[in-house]
């Protein structure tokens, strides 16, 4: 095994280091695997069903009428998540994408979004128009307000009460940290703010950005009165085999609301064929839970390595996961930057390319991508990325097989040792 370690530039005291760290992990891994058990059967279960057939994997073209498979699938969909309704589809181009025809379909003028655990994730700043772009709510006369959650990264629930007035239309939580520094929120945790904002007024939309979230625990906010949860296919759900799309998923006026903007008013969700896509979108989301599993099986073998190293890492090595995100905060670019090129080398495509920063799109800052994805784009396959601003954190997600990740984690560690940046004699 070191030989074929070796093989990749691998230096002997990076690969005893990380096995050493690896038979520390047992206990964690068997229980991230009981999760994949549970939801693995959860996606069969379901499947099964609503009656999948071979009928299911034919796709359609044009307008995509009947389309069984396409409709079948957004009825797994629902079934997994337990809700009314779910939107699956290739013409929703990605998560942000998702997300703005969920707020777009529901928010009229007049009324206000407002995301109660803080600052939404960057794409979407300009969705909302948090900072000025054509074609935001804001243009359309929606306003935005926003509760922080508390220093202790719990929300604040008085404040939440308070913020809500006779507009507040709807409510976004954002379950992962994006690129922010924060905890991530537990499905207990949103369950619970969902409970305090229904409690003011029942008829409030509350929204649950779930991206990277999807099959890391055994709930999803939907299990807690969610009314509608959103997410990217080239993330968890997708299981690294759907090459696009996103989902909404939710109480079927507000599902169909979201649909009105994802085609136009009056076709809805009846247009929009799944073209040749529907037997990866089916055999992805079979594939989740445990793609999930090992994404989750990385990220906590990458916050005991660089924590061990002295870096602070978030969450931490031992705390409970809720999403597949891994924040290491290496206080430098330089550090960033090796990080991500090392990432990258352990790609199956790509691996020959060397990352650099720069600006992205929808990002404020220069961003740096590592991401030698079978999907372009795709992060629930190996990737790490970062946007270069102090603490200088990168974020660390993926890998559609455990030992992918592991890899994918052993060559950052020896990207930084060859900038000069880590000294393995020296850990804590
Ligand atoms: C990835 C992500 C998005 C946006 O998804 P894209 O597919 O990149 O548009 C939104 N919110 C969160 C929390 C995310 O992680």
């Amino acid at each position: 095994m070191d030989t074929m370690y070796a093989s990749f530039g691998i230096d002997r005291d990076i690969y005893e280091f990380g096995e050493k760290i690896c038979e520390t992990l047992e206990d964690r891994f068997r229980e991230i695997d009981k999760t994949a058990e549970y939801n693995q059967l959860k996606v069969i279960g379901a499947m099964q069903q609503c009656r999948v057939s071979q009928a299911c994997l034919q796709g359609t073209t044009g307008y995509g009428y009947n389309d069984l498979g396409r409709d079948t699938l957004e009825e797994v969909y629902s079934k997994v998540f337990h809700t009314e309704a779910a939107l699956v589809r290739p013409l929703i181009a990605c998560g942000t994408h998702a997300l703005s025809i969920a707020l777009a379909g529901n928010l009229r003028p007049g009324d206000e979004l407002l995301s109660v655990s803080g600052k939404p994730y960057d794409t979407l700043e300009e969705v909302i128009g948090i900072r000025p772009s054509r074609g935001s709510l804001a243009e359309y006369g929606v306003t935005y307000s926003q509760v922080d959650l508390l220093p202790d990264g719990n929300f604040d629930l008085d404040g939440i009460r308070a913020a809500i007035k006779p507009k507040t239309k709807m409510c976004a939580i954002q379950r992962s940290k994006g690129y922010d520094t924060r905890r991530t929120l537990s499905v207990a945790q949103i369950g619970q703010a969902i409970e305090c904002i229904h409690s003011v007024r029942s008829d409030i939309i509350v929204m649950v950005d779930n991206c990277y979230g999807e099959f890391v625990e055994k709930t999803e906010p939907s299990d807690l009165d969610a009314d509608l949860i959103v997410g990217s296919l080239i993330k968890n759900p997708g299981g690294g085999l759907a090459p696009v799309g996103g989902y909404i998923a939710g109480k079927k006026e507000y599902v169909e609301n979201a649909a009105f903007r994802m085609t136009c008013p009056g076709l809805g969700s009846e247009v929009g064929p799944s073209l040749g896509l529907n037997p990866s979108m089916y055999q992805g989301f079979f594939m989740a839970p445990v793609v999930t599993a090992s994404a989750l099986k990385g990220a906590i073998f990458a916050a005991n390595v660089y924590e061990q190293l002295g870096y602070e890492v978030l969450p931490n090595s031992t705390e409970s996961r809720h999403d597949i995100i891994q924040a290491v905060t290496l206080r430098s670019p330089e550090a960033v930057i090796a990080f991500c090129k090392g990432i990258q080398k352990a790609a199956p495509v790509d691996a020959h390319v060397t990352p650099e920063p720069c600006d992205m799109p929808g990002y404020d800052d220069p961003v740096i991508m590592a991401a030698g994805a079978f999907v372009e784009g795709s992060s629930i396959e190996l990737s790490a990325d970062g946007p270069i601003r102090p603490p200088y954190n990168v974020y660390f997600q993926g890998g559609l097989t455990w030992p992918s990740a592991k890899l994918g984690i052993l060559m950052s560690l020896q990207a930084m040792k060859d900038a000069g940046l880590i000294d393995l004699s020296k850990k804590e």
